[in-house]
């Protein structure tokens, strides 16, 4: 192996990344020089406040779908984007937001599909609906393939602030494993061209529990994923949806006859120890978790999504998107046909789906539980004000209980707390039964 050559120094941030390239011009590691990590025990305190309306953008194309994909997605054809961008001007003069939004978020799909010249287009649609008010935060999803420059450009000039890029990996195994379509040279390109269009913020995706990665894959992918100093990191826990090409071919190799916990996905415990890695190792580096799957430098969480989970309000646009205003929660049909018939008719509300008719009481549960799952915990009897209804009597023992179990820190229970619920470590690994006991607890 030749020596390495010194080739890029790039800007991400307040931080500085050096790309490494051998002779034969593949690259092949990136080191660092990142500032000194400072984190604020209560995850992001000093962020700015969070925003009351979220507008979102489900650009529905990908070309061709990820093995274990179960998002809705569908492969371009002819036009398909200029319709998309057309109709997506006609939705929003049909459903306007009604009031100002502090944030937008493009994801898919693959938004960075779109060329340069639609990407400002819808750009500008986003902006006219909003009364001209740029957001506080605008993210685009972006797979590693589709960063360009000329597209980032784009974005840049109509003040997207934050890139949110789907790596998921950086090993070749991994993403062979996954189905991903990039590879590992895109993944290094795209964080240089990244680094030179200067956002402010960056976010990177990974993925773990996947089959074939154990531990040390994983841990690997962590220490590329920081080298490259992004203000946000997300690491998702594979899940194995039916259908899917992924379960389909596990299934077919005899890796087990079902859903997870019959021997397709991985056992609870070992993903329960590649979470204790990520959350450990993130927290070293200077990242400081804000939600179970999420993490960011001090003031760089994502408030698009704080907002959703604090049972604020969004309104979606495009197939598939879902909305929650009032107290009413849907989605848009997931098909881009009906979604566009919908819209030509003036009668999108009638191909709606899941519509829930929400309450206070679903309200507050919902924000119990979506609460819990970040850092900063949940103060029950705030929410019970802030939605106008009663805590349900159950859930003081319940909270009691969970404290003694060791999943509830002790403010839960102390005088001299502040009346918030926080998960422990151990609480956080168990997020999804305590969710469910605490819907128990509204039934
Ligand atoms: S890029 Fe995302 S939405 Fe598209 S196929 Fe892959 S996982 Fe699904």
């Amino acid at each position: 192996m030749g020596a390495l050559e010194l080739v890029a120094a790039s800007p991400l941030g307040l931080v500085e990344c050096l790309v490494g390239r051998t002779p034969l011009g593949e690259v092949l590691f990136v080191s660092v020089l990142c500032p000194p990590a400072r984190i604020d025990g209560r995850a992001n305190a000093g962020d700015a406040p969070l925003p009351q309306l979220g507008l979102y953008c489900h650009v529905p194309f990908c070309a061709p779908a990820c093995d274990y994909c179960a998002f809705y997605q569908t492969q371009p054809r002819a036009g398909d984007f200029e319709l998309f961008v057309e109709n997506i001007g006609h939705e929003l003069a049909l459903n306007p937001p009604n009031s100002p939004a502090a944030t937008f978020f493009w994801g898919g799909g693959t938004p960075g599909l779109l060329p340069p010249e639609l990407l400002t287009s819808l750009g500008t649609l986003f902006l006219e609906a909003n009364g001209w008010r740029k957001p506080v935060e605008w993210t685009v999803e972006m797979t590693p393939g589709t960063v360009r420059p000329e597209r980032l450009a784009a974005l840049r000039s109509l003040g997207v602030t934050r890139i949110s890029v789907g790596v998921q990996s950086f090993d070749p195994d991994t993403l062979a494993a996954l189905g991903r379509r990039h590879t590992q040279r895109q993944v290094f390109q795209a964080m240089e061209w990244l680094g030179e269009a200067g956002f402010p913020d960056i976010s990177l995706d990974l993925i773990f529990a996947v089959p074939g990665q154990d531990e040390a894959r994983w841990r690997m992918d962590l220490e590329q994923a920081v080298r490259f100093c992004p203000q946000h990191i997300s690491t998702y826990c594979l899940t194995l949806e039916e259908d899917t090409a992924l379960y389909i071919r596990l299934a077919a190799a005899g890796a087990g006859k079902g859903k997870k916990g019959n021997g397709l996905a991985a056992s609870s415990e070992r993903e329960a120890a590649l979470y204790r890695t990520s959350w450990n190792f993130l927290e070293e580096q200077g990242y400081a978790q804000y939600e179970i799957s999420n993490f960011s430098r001090p003031g760089h969480s994502c408030l698009h999504n704080r907002n959703t989970w604090r049972m604020g309000e969004w309104l979606g646009y495009g197939p598939a998107a879902a909305s929650q205003l009032g107290f009413r929660r849907w989605r848009n049909p997931p098909d881009l046909v009906r979604w566009r018939r919908g819209i030509e008719r003036a009668a999108l509300e009638a191909e709606r789906v899941d519509v829930v008719e929400l309450t206070p009481e679903s309200l507050l549960a919902d924000a119990l539980i979506f609460g819990l799952r970040m850092n900063e915990g949940v103060s029950p009897i705030a929410l019970a004000e802030r939605f106008g209804c009663v805590l349900p009597a159950a859930l003081g023992a319940l909270v009691h209980r969970l404290h003694e179990e060791g999943f509830l820190d002790d403010t839960a229970v102390s005088e001299q707390g502040d009346g918030f619920l926080r998960l422990t470590l151990e609480g956080r690994l168990r997020a999804d039964a305590i969710a469910a006991a605490i819907l128990c607890c509204f039934e």
